[in-house]
């Protein structure tokens, strides 16, 4: 399998350090308000991704932090506290803050079929763990205390800027939004590892440490959580685009100061949701939410499908158009797949059909993880020389991967559709049998006469892909 790695801006076959097993590491959600489905987009590429690994026959181990500690509204070191922001907004403590948010965001990923990391550990249970690679970063003389902080000493490193072009720009605009100059950094891109001497005051949860009471700033807590749960060496490092810098930056320096080898070989990256009045911002307009898409009468699903209709490494255009057009598709797709069940006889599977045309669908997924072709290829399958059954297979085969629920919507289609049957009088259905058998026999005149009555019944008659549908006129 390629996949694309921003560190060296290649894409490379994706060989993990122990045949057969990845470790594969997320930066979770901040959790002081609701998901941005922005945010969600990366959350669900980056399930396709672990989805694809595990189909391909690796084993997975992935780990996220859920971030509750430390992350200031500027991915910077200055702003405010955003889980500071949150309790204030809200009238509650930061924990409680943290325990809605994290339920809200698996409540979200359950409905958008994004499995739960193997491991999820919030940064506050880790703060141990902080302190000692702090220490010994400060050991090592990677780090110094200034002004009561802990800070990182970018200027040790022999290069910084690892992700390359972007970073030095992304520098700029983060020099620029600063809203006060922290004048403790020997270099403008040090970063705070411990904050003792906080600017917030009020600062709810503080712990003991060897430089005073204080907290962690954000950068360390994946480094640590990663290394605890994965070890030295992790294969993938995921987030959306936005974590490349400052955070992708800061944990690379940081852990591969403390470890003294290289940490991590493939970062995905997963690319903005815009607007079309260009990014979109938690701050501006409407807040997205998955619970705003269920209101507007989305399912979540036809979000997924709509973000794998796209590469992830391609900015994506939100608008309710460009959502109503995938809601169309999908609803379609559903009712194609329903047609297939019903028209499924009893011929088996046909293994060797059922390879040949699988082989598309793995060439789009082993290609950098090209979700678009991979919706393509499950579209071929209407079109492919099989029986409906290898066709119903090969759909819940690349399922596994797309995780849409597709023939099981459509089961729960066909039900629906029965159901809406069973109210409908005997003598109409009688009728409607009538008009198909007459329809067979291309008797049209006499289709044409069993329809009138059956309207004259009170009953609307229409001819779908499924077959005939029957309604209450
Ligand atoms: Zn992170």
């Amino acid at each position: 399998m390629k996949l694309y790695n921003s560190l060296t801006h290649k894409t490379e076959d994706f060989i993990p350090n122990e045949p057969g097993r990845v470790s594969m590491y997320t930066c979770g959600p901040t959790v002081y308000h609701f998901a941005h489905i922005g945010n969600l987009r990366s959350y669900i590429m980056e399930d396709v991704l672990e989805k694809y690994l595990r189909y391909t026959g690796l084993e997975v181990k992935r780990v996220m932090n859920i971030t509750d500690v430390g992350h200031l509204t500027s991915d910077g070191d200055t702003g405010d506290d955003k889980m500071l922001k949150g309790a204030k907004r809200e009238h509650k403590t930061v924990m409680e803050i943290a325990d809605f948010y994290t339920k809200a965001f698996f409540a979200d990923c359950a409905k958008l079929n994004i499995k739960t990391p193997d491991v999820v550990e919030p940064a506050t249970h880790c703060i141990d763990e902080f302190i000692k690679v702090i220490s010994s970063l400060l050991e090592k003389d990677y780090a110094y205390e200034a002004g009561g902080n802990i800070y990182f000493d970018t200027s040790k490193l022999d290069k910084y800027y690892v992700f390359g072009e972007l970073a030095e720009e992304d520098l700029e605009v983060g020099v620029r939004e600063g809203v006060e100059e922290d004048s403790n950094k020997r270099n403008k891109a040090d970063f705070v590892l411990w904050f003792t001497k906080s600017k917030f005051d009020d600062q709810e949860l503080k712990w003991e440490s060897p430089w005073g009471l204080g907290y962690p700033g954000w950068h360390i807590e994946c480094s640590c959580i990663s290394m605890k749960h994965l070890g030295e060496r992790l294969d993938l490092h995921c987030g959306g685009i936005d974590n490349q810098f400052p955070h992708h930056t800061n944990e690379i320096a940081q852990s591969e100061a403390f470890l003294g080898h290289k940490w991590c070989n493939y970062w995905f990256h997963v690319h903005h949701l815009n607007t079309s009045d260009g990014k979109m911002s938690k701050s501006k307009g409407e807040f997205l939410t998955v619970s705003l898409l269920e209101e507007k009468d989305y399912d979540p699903l036809v979000y997924r499908f709509f973000c794998l209709q796209s590469h992830y490494r391609k900015s994506l255009v939100f608008s309710w158009e460009n959502l109503d057009n995938a809601k169309q598709a999908f609803n379609k797709l559903i009712s194609r797949i329903a047609a297939l069940i019903s028209e499924k006889d009893a011929a088996p599977i046909d293994k060797a059909a059922f390879e040949s045309i699988r082989a598309g669908f793995t060439a789009a997924m082993d290609d950098d993880i090209n979700t678009s072709n991979a919706v393509t290829a499950l579209y071929d399958v209407f079109k492919a020389d099989t029986n409906a059954a290898t066709k119903i297979a090969l759909i819940d085969d690349y399922d596994k991967v797309l995780s849409l629920s597709l023939t099981e919507k459509a089961r729960a289609l066909l039900d629906k559709q029965e159901e809406a049957k069973s109210d409908i009088p005997a003598e109409v259905l009688e009728l409607v049998e009538q008009r198909k058998a007459a329809r067979k026999e291309k008797n049209f005149a006499l289709a044409d006469e069993l329809r009138d009555k059956i309207i004259a019944l009170g009953y609307t008659i229409r001819e779908t892909r499924q077959g005939t549908e029957i309604s209450k006129s």
